[in-house]
């Protein structure tokens, strides 16, 4: 299950391209993503790097994946 409600981004048509994305990968859209191992949160603009790995490591050894939780509102996308 996606992470995000289709509510959000009804443009999609695939959410799962909001999930398990790598650090440094280029941000799909503008908005609040998490960590999906340990719940971190951070914000990130669409089509600039998400950010790199965190600078502590998890407990479990499992790798940085963010999610998109809440894509910011871009009434002025050229903007
Ligand atoms: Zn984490």
């Amino acid at each position: 299950m996606a992470c995000i409600d289709k509510r959000h981004l009804p443009h999609y048509n695939d959410l799962a391209l909001m999930d398990n994305l790598h650090p440094r990968k280029l941000a799909p859209e503008s908005g609040i993503y998490k960590c999906q191992t340990c719940g971190h949160e951070t914000v990130a603009f669409k089509g600039h790097p998400l950010p790199p790995e965190h600078a502590f490591k998890h407990d479990d050894g499992m790798p940085t994946l963010w999610c998109l939780v809440a894509s910011a509102q871009q009434v002025h996308p050229d903007l």
